[in-house]
């Protein structure tokens, strides 16, 4: 049985990152006229509010998106009009998800897929989503749904992948599963989360990554403190495959500013590297 809800989480300093990557590379998708299909394999429920019993639980949203100030991030400014679009005051009471975030950067012509397993939530999304037409919510195994859909008819994409990895065998669920993706659909962009609990997991799966003969990966993380097998998440990180030509420069310019304000303490890092060359 799933426990994972990702309403605790919304809004922290993992979903910051995850959800500004995924705007970077919507929008270069979107500049193109051709349609293009968003396929969200771990969807969750779409829209948090952060007065939630849960939300309220953990308030991590106070350490990621609301130790931001809009007036200071001006090449965030669709992340910030998302955002403005799920709150009817300037109070930061609610968060987007990845669907809601998708759905705010795609267009007419576009598709979004979106898989969520846990019924709650995928409750949720449903009622979420409902009157968006471009959007299909699907209540099943995301990584299982997104083999069976490439490659997608418009044959361009973008493919997210963000699991909570409850169970230790997920990292390689999510390499296996890229992997036969990537042989369906090689011209897609694949954007895959990792979160920095055991940093041996993380060194495992990038290797799976550069020996898999995948060509063009980059990564971008951020980590609010140093490595710790003890206090939880401490990093999180985003794998992306076919990235923007653009998204490295981008990132590099990020990463150190989002550091600045996300830093727990002096031992805050980020990283921007390819991991294999085009
Ligand atoms: N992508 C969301 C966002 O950025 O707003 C957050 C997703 S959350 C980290 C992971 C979600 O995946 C949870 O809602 C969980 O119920 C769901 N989930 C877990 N296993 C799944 C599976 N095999 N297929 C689809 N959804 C799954």
């Amino acid at each position: 049985m799933l426990s994972y809800r990702h309403s605790f989480h919304a809004g922290n300093f993992a979903d910051v990152l995850k959800h500004i990557v995924l705007i970077e590379i919507l929008q270069h998708l979107g500049k193109k006229d051709k349609a293009f299909d968003y396929i969200d394999t771990h969807a969750g429920a779409g829209l948090y509010h952060l007065a939630s019993v849960h939300a309220e639980k953990l308030q991590e949203y106070q350490d990621g998106i609301a130790k931001l100030t809009r007036s200071d991030w001006p090449e965030l400014a669709t992340y910030f009009a998302v955002i403005d679009a799920v709150n009817t005051t300037k109070a930061l009471e609610y968060y987007p998800g990845s669907p809601f975030i998708a759905l705010h950067c795609i267009r007419h012509q576009d598709r979004a897929w979106l898989y969520e397993l846990h019924p709650d939530d995928a409750g949720l999304l449903l009622q979420n989503t409902q009157k968006v037409k471009r959007a299909r919510v699907m209540r099943e195994d995301g990584l299982k749904g997104l083999l069976s859909l490439l490659p997608p008819v418009s044959r361009r994409g973008l493919v997210l992948i963000d699991p909570s990895y409850e169970i230790k065998s997920d990292y390689d669920l999510v390499f296996q599963t890229v992997e036969k993706a990537y042989a369906k659909f090689p011209t897609g962009t694949y954007a895959i989360w990792y979160p920095v609990v055991e940093r041996s997991r993380i060194l495992r799966l990038e290797k799976q990554f550069i020996n898999s003969g995948i060509k063009n990966i980059q990564r971008f993380e951020l980590a609010i403190t140093a490595d710790s097998d003890e206090r939880g998440m401490t990093s999180s990180g985003m794998i992306v495959i076919n990235p923007p030509w653009q998204l490295i420069d981008t990132m590099n310019q990020l990463l150190p500013k989002l550091l600045n304000v996300l830093a727990v303490d002096a031992s805050a890092f980020h990283k921007s590297e390819v991991l294999v060359a085009e």
